[in-house]
């Protein structure tokens, strides 16, 4: 099937980057969240993000418009019909993605690929929430997703070689570089970022040092372009949360347990960036 119609499922910081970088290869994009005031968030994200490649000579202001015009906001999975492939970029709770699985088969064509950019959760356990289990398949970016290059690409226990075939190449067109994982908690980027940045807010936890000289000592000792304190704020903290919560359930090694003050600061809704104040204030 040629796709021409990209949905994506979630317009929070990865849905968002994900429907523009869609929008900028050409593909007339669906982005659907649960509010208006959410799809319209994605939005404004979108457009700052173009605004900032105009800016930098990157992009006319013409293709700014051309790349919003492409892009139609929604608040029905209904809309979904239209999808040629799917990407799902929710909030990360396994129960959710799988209501959401269970909703996108039942609206999606026959064929369409259901793609899941979680961090973490099973795309085997995703996949056995549709009548298409073949079609199910892990498709990671990077955050931020305009920038990054990676996109991790996870087979679950009954995904076809097609539909992996079928997804590497949309990376590719979405100027991206696939590179495969297998179905393990965390596949492989979480599984080793993850421990590392809870590590970093143990460290912190613990009095080992401050925020700012944990990622300074990062930065400049490992030569990482930032520091885990500041990458947690990026991500979320939420996320990082569900992610270890993930890989401690999954895997059942106590070296995965959740520092306490991670726990603390998500159920203080100290998120990073997205609400303004993590480890860092915004
Ligand atoms: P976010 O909190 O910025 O956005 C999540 C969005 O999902 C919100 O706008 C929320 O309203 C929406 N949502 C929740 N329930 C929904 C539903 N039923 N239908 C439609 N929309 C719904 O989170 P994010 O950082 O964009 O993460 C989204 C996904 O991407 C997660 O699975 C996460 O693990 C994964 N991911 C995150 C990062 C990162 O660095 N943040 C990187 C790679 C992958």
């Amino acid at each position: 099937m040629e796709i021409k119609v990209l949905g994506v499922v979630g317009a929070g910081q990865m849905g968002s980057g994900i429907a523009q970088v869609g929008a900028v290869a050409g593909l007339s994009v669906i982005m659907n969240d649960i509010k208006d005031e959410f799809v319209e968030r994605g939005f404004s994200t979108i457009d700052a993000s173009l605004g900032r490649m105009v800016k930098k000579g990157k992009m006319s202001e013409a293709d700014k418009g051309a790349v919003l015009g492409r892009i139609e906001g929604s608040t029905s999975l209904e809309d979904m019909s239209r999808a040629d492939f799917m990407v799902e970029a929710a909030t990360e709770n396994e129960g959710l993605k799988l209501n959401i699985f269970g909703e996108l088969d039942s609206y999606c064509r026959e064929g369409v690929i259901l793609s899941s950019n979680t961090s973490s959760i099973s795309i085997t356990k995703i996949a056995a929430a549709t009548k298409r289990p073949e079609k199910v398949i892990g498709m990671h970016f990077m955050n931020p997703v305009p920038m990054m290059k990676l996109v991790e690409i996870i087979k679950g226990l009954a995904t076809s070689d097609e539909t992996f075939q079928m997804t590497h190449d949309l990376a590719l067109h979405l100027d991206k570089i696939p590179v495969p994982a297998n179905d393990f908690p965390g596949f492989v980027a979480n599984r080793i970022l993850m421990p590392m940045i809870n590590e970093a807010v143990y460290a912190l936890f613990e009095g080992v040092g401050k925020a700012e000289d944990i990622d300074q000592i990062m930065k400049l000792g490992m030569n990482h372009p930032m520091g885990p304190l500041a990458l947690a704020d990026l991500i979320g903290l939420d996320t990082c949360l569900s992610i270890m919560d993930v890989l401690h359930r999954g895997l059942g090694d106590a070296k995965y347990r959740a520092c306490p003050l991670l726990r603390k600061y998500v159920d203080a809704g100290w998120l990073g960036r997205k609400t303004g104040r993590g480890f860092y204030q915004y």
